[in-house]
């Protein structure tokens, strides 16, 4: 079968590989049918991925139509659609036992760590693997697992109905993460440095959104929140600065979430997480948040579809690589469908 494999940093090729086999009862083999590309994708490729070990066959969002099970497995059978959850981890260590696996101690993502889903076929375990109810249009299978990182930012930030939270940043995480709120009940407004993708953000669902570079965002938050200041705030955009503005911005007893993973320290002071008794909380990959996304996909209430900028055939990579280097403001999500 043909998989995406990239070598050495700049260098991706489409290889033969072997097609996986059902080797464990608990086996789930999935014919790709969709997989979407992602930042650390784009970081994998360009070298500025510090987690990434290569050679590596990429895709850690992917979905498509199981092919075969192995003996044991019951929640799947042929034919289903699912998506496929990246996230491996070892079921005993300390964060694995108190239900929070996404970080497990020797965590692996498939894609990163080890080889991914931009292939053919693709074999993972029962666990992994999160079944559509409803006959759902197959090039979106693979752009379920972004949602989830939306998932996860609304449940490690407590994000629930009426609350009003503050989305830095107007990128594909930004989007995910807003449509969860709306489908939460809070309200959400948003910002960013380019205009059409606040115009995107208000088309998908944004409550107000603030051009940073052209608003005073403390004065829209004041407007937004009739001078309460506000109580949630998601950094997706993951700068020193941002961080610091977010603990700045968040009003007493706020809540902040990060996904940054870079290693630049931050200026914040003890005192101001301190008094105003702030609650700043890192939020990585997903718990287990696959099957609420589907249940949104299929209720209506989370659109993948106006996430998808575009689609290219698999063996286009390259061609979907250089638009997303070359326009990366004019890009939410590049689809690759798996298909001859
Ligand atoms: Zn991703
Ligand atoms: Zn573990």
């Amino acid at each position: 079968m043909k998989a995406i494999k990239v070598i050495e940093p700049f260098k991706v090729e489409i290889v033969d590989v072997p097609k996986p086999e059902i080797e464990k009862e608990d086996d789930v083999i999935v014919r790709i049918t969709s997989g979407g590309i992602c930042g650390s994708d784009i970081g994998i490729w360009n070298g500025t991925n510090s987690l990434a070990t290569y050679p590596r066959l990429i895709g850690h969002e992917f979905g498509g139509i199981v092919e075969s099970v192995g003996s044991a497995v019951t929640s799947v059978k042929p034919g289903d659609k699912v998506a496929v959850d990246p996230v491996v981890s070892c079921g005993h260590c300390y964060a694995c036992k108190i239900g929070r696996h996404n970080v497990c101690s020797t965590l692996e993502v498939m894609g990163v760590h080890r080889d991914g889903g931009f292939a053919e076929y693709v074999k993972a375990d029962e666990a992994n693997i999160h079944v559509f109810h409803k006959d759902f249009d197959e090039s979106l299978l693979g752009i379920v697992e972004p949602f989830t990182i939306g998932v996860e930012i609304n449940r490690r930030g407590q994000i629930h109905e009426g609350d009003q939270v503050l989305i830095m940043g107007a990128g594909p995480i930004g989007i995910c993460a807003m449509q969860v709120a709306k489908r939460n009940g809070a309200s959400v407004m948003m910002t960013d440095l380019v205009k059409e993708r606040l115009d995107k953000a208000l088309s998908m669902g944004a409550d107000e959104v603030v051009l940073v570079s052209e608003e005073n965002l403390e004065e829209r938050i004041n407007k937004f929140t009739n001078g309460e200041g506000i109580p949630v705030i998601v950094d997706t955009v993951c700068i020193p600065s941002s961080f610091e503005q977010s603990v700045q911005l968040a009003c007493p007893a706020g809540r902040i979430v990060v996904i940054g993973l870079k290693n630049q320290p931050s200026s914040i002071t003890m005192a101001d997480i301190t008094k105003k008794e702030l609650t700043i909380v890192g939020s990585r990959l997903n718990n287990n948040c696959f099957d609420e996304v589907i249940e949104g996909f299929e209720d209506g209430s989370l659109n993948p579809q106006d996430l998808m900028t575009k689609t290219y055939n698999y063996k286009d990579i390259m061609d979907a690589l250089t638009m997303i280097k070359e326009h990366p403001q004019d890009v939410l999500k590049i689809v690759l469908k798996f298909e001859d």
